[in-house]
């Protein structure tokens, strides 16, 4: 996985088409909104704002922080046209999520501008999360014609040797400037993921100041989540200090600009966020703050999911539990009923220091980081340094 496909919670690869925040001391997250989204559903299950969907494993780079631990030959069990086209049709019946075509390099699959036309037909917006070294411009005309509206493209340094080393490919930096060169030709809007590791916490200013150059719509920081390949990273992984240290940088960083910035993977900035609003005496609320005041950190299993090439349905990209499979149960049924997502749902049942925060509705917490670093997914999350004020439950 060269991108960011386990959590993409809002603002996303998808998000924000209509235009820029323009004069708020933050960017509004979501696309063309108008007012808070709509939360819920009839029977009072969340709305599903956004659906990261693996049409394919396969990829053509082996990026070091890969969730999929992706190559290029095909994967069995990938979902065929047909089945993948009747998922499509379940999507509406849980609101009307943004899709997010992803992978693995989701340009792989040989289907993809067919299912995107169709997903586009169902009403559903269609963004992409390509690596940018495939897109050409007969593709980026493809997924123009397609209805892709956006394109997420993952780039973690200013410059292509230090890029290039992370994502384990010569020559990726360049190819990915040359497929966002002919995103802009075809007039397909573009935002960059980059994932914040040690290595290239010195290089956020460069990275955002080549954003600005490129013209991105959004630029969307990535905490890592160490699993896959990520693994190894271990000692890439920023501390809970330098977490906090970012994240505050981050706030203050998002008042100078009017691009779209959006801290992803990391629930604890909606807790900073409120933090810091009441010292600078901002409300939070819809029209300072956008779609960060009112949506939750963490949104796995809440107003996002993942849906593997296989059709399992999980909370995230990174948290690999299965919570039934497209094959066997409605997708509705599944996002509906699912005791994982019931059990992500209730902050009675969190674990730690998350489950007594005052913090823990907005926030939440990476529970995929909870599972990998704690051992299980309702566990306290591990890179966060704040000390709930309430007293634990008994
Ligand atoms: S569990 Fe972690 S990686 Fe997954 S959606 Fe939540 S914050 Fe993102
Ligand atoms: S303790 Fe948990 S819920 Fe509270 S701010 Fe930290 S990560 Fe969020």
């Amino acid at each position: 996985m060269h991108g960011h496909k386990g959590c993409p919670p809002e603002g996303h690869p998808g998000g924000h088409p209509g235009g820029k925040p323009g004069g708020r001391p933050h960017g509004k997250g979501h696309p063309g909104a108008d007012g808070p989204p709509k939360m819920k559903l009839e029977d009072g299950s969340p709305v599903c704002r956004l659906v990261a969907w693996e049409v394919t494993r396969s990829c053509n780079l082996a990026c070091k922080h890969c969730r999929a631990e992706a190559h290029p030959e095909p994967y069995p069990g990938e979902l065929s046209t047909e089945q993948a086209k009747a998922l499509i049709d379940t999507f509406p019946e849980v609101g009307n999520p943004i899709i997010i075509f992803t992978g693995g390099e989701p340009m792989m699959r040989h289907d993809v501008y067919e299912l995107i036309a169709y997903a586009k037909s169902k009403g559903l917006r269609c963004v992409m999360a390509p690596n940018g070294t495939l897109i050409d411009a007969e593709s980026a005309k493809r997924m123009k014609e397609a209805g892709v509206e956006r394109c997420s493209i993952s780039i973690d340094a200013p410059e292509a040797a230090q890029h290039d080393e992370f994502r384990g490919e010569k020559g990726a930096f360049e190819a990915s400037m040359r497929g966002i060169q002919h995103l802009k030709d075809a007039g397909i809007e573009f935002q960059l993921n980059t994932t914040v590791t040690k290595n290239n916490l010195h290089l956020f200013k460069d990275i955002f100041q080549l954003c600005e150059r490129l013209g991105a719509s959004a630029w969307h920081i990535f905490l890592l989540v160490p699993m896959g390949r990520a693994e190894e990273l271990g000692a890439e992984v920023i501390s809970a200090e330098e977490y906090e240290d970012v994240l505050n940088w981050f706030y203050d960083f998002q008042k100078t600009t009017n691009m779209q910035l959006k801290a992803t993977c990391a629930p604890h900035y909606h807790r900073i966020l409120r933090q810091r609003a009441k010292e600078d005496g901002i409300p939070v609320n819809f029209e300072n703050f956008g779609l960060d005041a009112v949506s939750r950190g963490c949104l796995g299993g809440v107003g996002f999911c993942f849906i593997s090439h296989r059709g399992q349905v999980q909370p995230c990209g990174y948290l690999e539990l299965d919570c039934g499979n497209v094959l066997k149960t409605p997708f509705p049924e599944i996002w509906r009923k699912s005791q994982h997502f019931l059990n992500l749902r209730n902050p009675e049942v969190y674990e730690g220091k998350c489950g007594h925060c005052e913090y823990e509705r907005v926030c939440g917490g990476c529970r995929a980081r909870a599972e990998s670093m704690k051992g299980h997914y309702l566990k306290e999350e591990p890179l966060c340094s704040y000390q709930p004020k309430k007293k634990p439950r008994k």
